[in-house]
């Protein structure tokens, strides 16, 4: 049978992009299908433009800093359409290089929704591709739970084109985005809220790190409500009222909805294929990301095992290798480093004390939590925290995790020690850069008691 491509990449998000370019500079003939803009959720609506608006936010705390450090700083001024305007320049410029990148390695970009006709065939906007193998990468899309007035949240995605800043925010949600976004709107101004269902914030990451972070964001005014549940949504004249299951009411200009990503595999046209889903609506695929039918493979978010970039780029490096021959080709799941870019942000790689402790008879917890001297000249009272989890038999370091400025770009160094292998004593041995924030990783001597 011969088909028009030997293989069909759906979505140009950071997996399927990585796919496509991967398998056409091997020498495959490869079609991209996509019917937004290259790039995905990452590019467009995630990572890249929340990490601008990040900074932006930052910028106000920076300002206020400097004046510790001498700084006369004249009433500064702030413009929320500039800021949008400069980030969605931006964007189409990363836009222009994803197409690049694609065309030079010789992948067809092909414009519209891909709906499948048979397990060889699609139909994208009433054009026929068929192709031996498809990967379908079309990533998530926002989670939002059934209650009334549920169409007047919004999500991260209307985040990044709102005409102007609300004055009082409520974000539901105590997770990445939601904790991202009250960084970002309290570093902007705006009244910010957090409503949480649970004890606390960051449900799943180290259990001090959760409690030291709640405390930072309380410092700088997020106001956060633990146990706290939305029932229902009005519209209250040109602004939102929120009633909460413990009774009481209040209104805000914006509500974020931020409760989990899942799979986005609408109008697919799974059904006339049989395709197996997971309860949550993920594309069931085996260690080789095979789904139930042989000829399809699926990775990043629309499998829903880490929703990360940088895990949807290293499994499509995988399948491209399995693709081309290497049928021992695996994906690597250990000890994935992350970042959530609060402010202050956190990072980690590996195990949280409670993993390690389930896993190994026996750990060793090092911490130091302090004001960092990049603060030291100013009000600033932002504090820093900083772990090591440490199989004691080994001497293995399983987990670091970091609250503080810089906390992402110091565990990815981290990372690739824990990565390697490093003991306890590798760090004790490695001298510090001083002065650093990040020299505390090497010089806590002191298990905790
Ligand atoms: P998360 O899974 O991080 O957080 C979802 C939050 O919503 C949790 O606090 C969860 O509570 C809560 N929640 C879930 N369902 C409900 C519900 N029905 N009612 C009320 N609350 C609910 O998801 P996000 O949406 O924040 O982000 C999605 C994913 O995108 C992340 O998991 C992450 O993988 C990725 N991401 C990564 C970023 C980064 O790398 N910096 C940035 C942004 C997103 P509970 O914990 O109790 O279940």
């Amino acid at each position: 049978m011969s088909f028009s491509y030997d293989l069909i990449v759906i979505g140009a998000g950071s997996g399927g992009v990585r796919t496509a370019r991967m398998a056409a500079q091997a020498g495959k003939k490869v079609a991209l299908v996509e019917y937004q803009a290259l790039g995905g959720t990452c590019v467009n609506v995630g990572c890249v433009p929340k990490k601008f608006l990040v900074y932006a936010a930052h910028y106000s705390e920076l300002l206020a800093d400097a004046k510790g450090f001498g700084w006369k700083i004249a009433q500064a001024d702030f413009s929320w359409q500039q800021l949008v305007t400069n980030k969605n320049q931006e964007i189409l410029r990363l836009n222009g290089i994803y197409e690049n990148l694609l065309r030079n390695a010789g992948v067809t970009i092909v414009a519209g929704r891909a709906r499948f006709i048979d397990k060889n065939t699609l139909d994208v906007a009433g054009e026929k591709l068929s192709a031996k193998t498809i990967v379908i990468a079309t990533g998530s899309k926002a989670f939002i739970p059934d209650i009334p007035g549920k169409e007047l949240f919004s999500t991260s995605y209307d985040m990044f084109f709102l005409e102007k800043l609300p004055t009082k925010m409520l974000i539901v949600g105590g997770g990445f985005i939601a904790l991202e976004f009250a960084g970002i709107m309290k570093g902007l101004g705006v009244e910010t809220h957090i409503a949480y269902r649970g004890e606390q914030i960051l449900r799943g990451f180290d259990h001090d790190v959760r409690y030291f972070l709640a405390e930072e964001l309380r410092k700088k005014g997020i106001q956060i409500h633990l146990n706290s549940h939305v029932k229902s949504l009005h519209k209250e004249v040109g602004k939102i009222k929120v009633s909460f299951e413990e009774g009481h009411t209040d209104i805000f200009d914006v509500v974020l909805c931020a409760t989990g990503r899942i799979p986005e595999t609408e109008a697919l046209g799974f059904a006339v294929l049989g395709l197996e889903l997971s309860e949550s609506g993920a594309i069931v695929v085996d260690e080789q990301f095979k789904s139930s039918i042989d000829n399809i493979y699926a990775l990043g978010d629309v499998i829903d095992r880490i929703q990360l970039t940088p895990v949807a780029i290293a499994e499509a490096m995988t399948l491209v290798k399995i693709l081309c021959g290497d049928s021992r080709a695996r994906m690597d799941y250990s000890n994935i480093p992350s970042a959530v870019f609060s402010q202050p942000s956190v990072a980690c790689v590996g195990l949280t004390e409670e993993q390690a402790r389930e896993k190994f008879a026996d750990i060793e917890i090092y911490e130091s939590d302090f004001s960092p001297m990049k603060y030291a000249l100013s009000e600033n009272e932002e504090c820093t925290y900083m772990k090591l989890v440490v199989e004691k038999q080994s001497n293995k370091v399983v987990g670091a995790h970091m609250v503080g400025a810089d906390a992402a770009e110091i565990i990815q160094g981290i990372a690739i020690a824990i990565k390697a292998g490093a003991t306890k004593k590798d760090f004790d041995a490695t001298l510090g850069i001083h002065p650093s924030a990040a020299e505390e990783f090497v010089t806590m001597r002191s298990a905790r008691k």
